[in-house]
């Protein structure tokens, strides 16, 4: 079966993270081609993590090979942080980084009842993006958010989430809880 996008992390930078995923016993970057990354953009807009106005600015220049390979290594670093293979301080700094490369415009888009404040990055492609995520980043640390975000209990999976209740163990019950409950009666069964 064909590893699906996710939106378990519930925010564009851990969604974003959890691009690479554990599936069927191996790893699958689910960002293969530009073509993936533009749908996984879509995707980001029908859960809410990117607006309209966001995906068309981002992808108002076609993405290329080299654009995925600057995203994929702002991935890498994130997921670095995360594994605790990267102290927070140089992460914070890459942050700072990658926020000026290509700086936001803050706007505010009409919703139904009043107004979004909307930032909108001054350059489209992987540049704009990057900015984004590093915003999204940021946002995460100035509310104290990182602190829950939590890996998967499966050790074998490589999801990331934000555990708001401070009791979730899975990225998903379907996924990991399920199969990992499975394994555990097939294990008491069989007297291991
Ligand atoms: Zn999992």
């Amino acid at each position: 079966m064909k590893p699906e996008f996710t939106a378990l992390g519930g925010t564009l930078a851990i969604d974003f993270v959890n691009t690479v995923q554990w599936h069927g016993g191996t790893v699958h970057d689910v960002l293969m081609s530009p073509t993936d990354l533009n749908e996984w953009l879509q995707f980001m807009v029908d859960h809410e993590q990117l607006t309209s106005a966001q995906y068309r600015s981002v992808t108002i220049v076609p993405m290329t090979s080299d654009d995925l390979a600057l995203l994929k290594s702002f991935r890498t670093v994130g997921r670095d942080y995360l594994s605790g293979g990267l102290a927070e301080g140089d992460f914070v700094e890459h942050l700072h980084r990658a926020a000026e490369d290509t700086p936001l415009i803050l706007r505010l888009d009409r919703t139904h009842g009043g107004y979004a404040r909307v930032a909108m990055p001054v350059d489209g492609g992987s540049r704009g993006l990057v900015t984004l995520l590093a915003a999204d980043w940021m946002r995460l640390f100035a509310e104290g958010i990182v602190s829950r975000i939590k890996a998967c209990a499966n050790a074998r999976c490589l999801a990331y989430f934000v555990d708001v209740s401070g009791r979730r163990k899975w990225c998903s019950m379907a996924d990991c809880g399920n199969r990992i409950k499975n394994a555990r009666y097939h294990q008491r069964r069989q007297g291991i």
